[in-house]
């Protein structure tokens, strides 16, 4: 093992198989790195020791596989390298076999600067050599031991779903399988287990777990891929405290594998309190909270700032980001995404001139010391005057729209300030429960409501009644697991009982035959003696990318698709033979672009 040489292993003879890291030659001596994944160690080629071994050390080019005998010495005092763990040491040669030779590569895994991230790509196999990619690989591989292990002594098993199965609903485009056997017809791959975790609590697996790829065919952005692994678990008969002791209890396993505590039970918050406070569902907690400010103005300097009267006045504060020119201020409007008229006073200045009561007032209330960054989110004099089916929701949609506005204004306010502010310390994990979702979504295009969740998700006992006289007002037993403003799970209670399914469907606008041609088969599973159970999924992709610290989920995975969903190394996807889509009753139709 490369990087396994300690001082105490002076004078032993030992054998090195592994990369030619770096070669220097100095004439009588030549002095090469050798590495594995454990790490590197320094090799000497002395012409003066082992002339015929010092003559084979001058055919060693980067990358070369080698194997080399020789003894393990101490360094000189002053060639001592601090920085590696071997750096004490150095084996001198005694015998070379040049196990295989290697093209000169297109980047070197010991570069320091990185090649373009297609190149890294095209060529994974020399970019996974390199630390930081043996690093992420490895502790991939930690985090999944670890929450296999903790879930394993919870009583859980891992029980493999298919994936070639039938589209399951989790709302992407799915990837399809077409069957040669039955031309025409088409397997899916799943988007999640979804519905078989549901079968396996019917069939009495009552904890039941996977660490599990999943496939949608969506517009890919920065944090998506078309294929994605998610730590996907069901048990039958839990609260939702249940579910969310048990992910509490393996992300504490994952973290402690990699290297962190973290404080468990997680806070919980309830969806309208996230958006009140922090005007999304998925908050980050190290940046601090709005303050509601309207109470802070007089009615007359609203009106004569045309700020409506009826709708939140928000202040957002970003810590320590000092004073702004009129450059920078002008900067941070583009960054401003108005929802339904919501307004930015992003010069506080102005207002601190011209109505020094309120300012002096939002100070105080939002805490604001005088080097913070305050930035005002209203809505506008004529906006929330709407009549919206979701009117009576405790959050209205007016208020809704104002809220969401202010909370991506926080966000890109606090990832355009982070070096100032300080605040998103590596290892500072601040995780939350959001609970208690609305069951519906209402779809302003097709003017009906739609499943906030997949439709399986139970509402809550309290508003089963409203299920069909008022779907607004319907509370779904839905959680997301959040941390440091990354959604990194959701899950909830499931429906159990097939009449309150087919009324959800119905809720849906879903005609009886289509819920039957859709879930057929679940609904009838569902007969058969379901227990209550409920379940949640997690991306595991995810919660590596923040362990180590990286800014890409292709940082963690082996093998990732670029955001065009191709994988440049195989080149996938490529046409296929006429012969296959023949065997297959396949024709291509060009798109029309
Ligand atoms: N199947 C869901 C998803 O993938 C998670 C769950 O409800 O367990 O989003």
């Amino acid at each position: 093992m490369c990087g396994a040489l300690r001082a105490s292993d002076a004078g032993k003879k030992v054998v090195l198989m592994g990369w030619v890291n770096r070669r220097r030659d100095l004439g009588a001596l030549i002095f090469v790195d050798v590495r594995d994944r454990s790490g590197v160690t320094q090799v000497v080629f002395s012409g003066e020791r082992n002339a015929a071994v010092h003559q084979k050390g001058e055919l060693l080019r980067n990358e070369f596989v080698i194997a080399v005998i020789g003894t393990v010495k101490l360094r000189d005092s002053d060639t001592i390298n601090k920085n590696i763990p071997t750096g004490e040491v150095e084996l001198v040669a005694d015998e070379l076999r040049i196990l295989n030779e290697a093209k000169h590569p297109p980047f070197l895994p010991g570069d320091t600067a990185l090649a373009n991230e297609e190149m890294r790509l095209k060529y994974r196999y020399i970019d996974l050599r390199r630390d930081a990619m043996q690093f992420n690989i490895e502790l991939r591989h930690k985090v999944a031991l670890a929450i296999r292990d903790y879930l394993a002594s919870q009583g859980f098993f891992e029980i493999e779903t298919p994936f070639m199965t039938r589209s399951t609903p989790e709302g992407a485009r799915d990837y399809l399988v077409p069957s040669r056997v039955q031309p025409g017809t088409f397997y899916a791959l799943p988007q999640s287990p979804q519905l078989f975790k549901q079968i396996l609590m019917i069939s009495g697996f009552d904890k039941y777990f996977q660490i599990v790829r999943c496939f949608r065919d969506e517009d890919l952005r920065a944090d998506r891929q078309p294929e994605f692994t998610q730590i996907d678990l069901e048990m039958s008969y839990p609260q939702p405290e249940r579910v969310w002791e048990t992910v509490e209890g393996f992300l504490t396993a994952a973290f402690r594998a990699a290297g962190h505590e973290i404080k468990t039970p997680f806070p919980r918050m309830d969806y309208d309190e996230a958006i009140r406070q922090f005007g999304i569902d998925k908050p980050d907690l190290r940046l601090p909270a709005f303050t509601e400010v309207r109470d802070c103005f007089t009615p007359e300097d609203l009106e004569q700032l045309a700020i409506n009267q009826d709708l939140p006045v928000l202040a957002i504060r970003i810590p320590g980001v000092g004073e702004l020119s009129r450059k920078e201020r002008d900067d941070l409007k583009p960054l401003f995404i108005s929802k339904g008229g919501a307004r930015i006073f992003e010069d506080f200045k102005r207002i601190e001139s011209k109505f020094a009561g309120a300012s002096t007032k939002i100070r105080q209330k939002s805490g604001a010391a005088p080097e913070d960054l305050i930035v005002l989110v209203v809505g506008s004099a004529q906006s929330g005057k709407d009549d919206h089916p979701a009117q009576k929701r405790k959050v209205t949609p007016a208020e809704l729209a104002i809220y969401a506005s202010a909370g991506l204004m926080r966000v890109a306010l606090g990832q355009k300030y982070a070096a100032k502010h300080g605040l998103f310390k590596r290892g500072d994990y601040r995780f939350l429960w959001v609970t208690n979702f609305p069951m519906f979504e209402y779809d302003e295009a097709d003017k009906r409501w739609v499943a906030a969740h997949h439709p399986f998700t139970s509402p809550h006992d309290e508003d089963m009644d409203k299920l069909e006289s008022d779907p607004a007002m319907v509370r779904a037993l839905a959680y997301d697991v959040v941390l440091n403003g990354t959604e990194l799970g959701s899950g909830s209670i499931r429906i159990h009982r097939q009449d309150i399914q087919r009324r959800i469907f119905h809720a849906l606008g879903m005609t009886e035959e289509e819920a039957k041609s859709r879930f057929g088969f679940f609904l009838e599973a569902l007969e058969y003696g379901t227990p209550p159970h409920g379940g949640i999924a997690l991306g595991l992709d995810r919660v590596v990318m923040i362990l180590a610290g990286a800014d890409s989920l292709r940082e963690v995975i082996p093998f990732p698709k670029t955001a065009a969903a191709k994988d440049l190394m195989v080149d996938a996807p490529t046409p296929v033979t006429d012969a296959q889509l023949r065997d297959l009753g396949i024709g291509v139709v060009k798109k029309q672009s």
